[in-house]
């Protein structure tokens, strides 16, 4: 599959969740932003989406936004699909703390400047009830193991590529050198930023694996 097919998939992924998630009553809307923290990750692919689809106007305060995320912000050292693979093996997980960060670089004015190019992990955010009145986001179950699902999805998709903190993958991705590098199935390496693997195996509770697999089945 070739990074144009790869995207086309991406964009499916995006458009079969928000189906499935309208048929939830949430509270998320607009200027609601409790849940808009640095700690968003996400994936190669979906930044890659990004700098090739966001206004040309807006690249480069973007890009300078991006370069300049909170200091404490979560950098993953386990994929979703890695955790996976380590939980049916029987193996302990290590994560890195998720720290408390500050707000997320591109938001601006309560308004994502970014939004219709947001990766998966904003689009997951939801919640029953206002967060910032509860302190957490209220996600139904079926929500929640739908999320893992199709973070393992994406990941897969995004195989050989990296993943971790959203604003250190777009800043790998905003070196031309890197990007190319990724647009041309090199080798990726870097400090912070984790490889992606394939899914070995989905982590979906019993009870919802049917309505996990119906949804998927809807994808490419
Ligand atoms: S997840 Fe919480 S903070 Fe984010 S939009 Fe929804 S209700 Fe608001
Ligand atoms: S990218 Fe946009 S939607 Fe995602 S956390 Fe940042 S401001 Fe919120």
């Amino acid at each position: 599959m070739d990074l144009n097919q790869q995207i086309a998939v991406l964009k499916q992924i995006y458009a079969v969740y928000s189906e499935f998630i309208s048929r939830f009553t949430i509270f998320c809307k607009k200027y609601c932003d409790t849940c808009c923290t640095g700690n968003v990750t996400g994936t190669t692919l979906e930044g890659y989406y990004l700098l090739k689809n966001m206004e040309k106007d807006q690249q480069s305060i973007v890009l300078e936004k991006f370069a300049s995320p909170p200091s404490k912000r979560f950098q993953p050292k386990l994929s979703f699909n890695r955790i996976a693979k380590q939980c049916a093996d029987g193996e302990d997980i290590q994560e890195a703390p998720v720290s408390i960060s500050g707000k997320c670089p591109v938001l601006l004015n309560h308004q994502c400047l970014v939004y219709p190019y947001r990766p998966f992990g904003c689009r997951c955010m939801v919640s029953a009830k206002p967060c910032s009145e509860t302190g957490y986001a209220d996600i139904d179950p079926l929500i929640f193991s739908v999320n893992h699902a199709f973070m393992q999805l994406i990941e897969h998709l995004d195989a050989g590529g990296l993943s971790g903190n959203f604003s250190d993958v777009v800043n790998f991705l905003a070196i031309e050198k890197n990007r190319k590098a990724y647009e041309n199935r090199l080798q990726l390496n870097h400090r912070i930023l984790i490889p992606n693997i394939s899914i070995s195996v989905l982590m979906v509770p019993p009870e919802h694996r049917g309505q996990v697999e119906a949804l998927l089945k809807q994808i490419g």
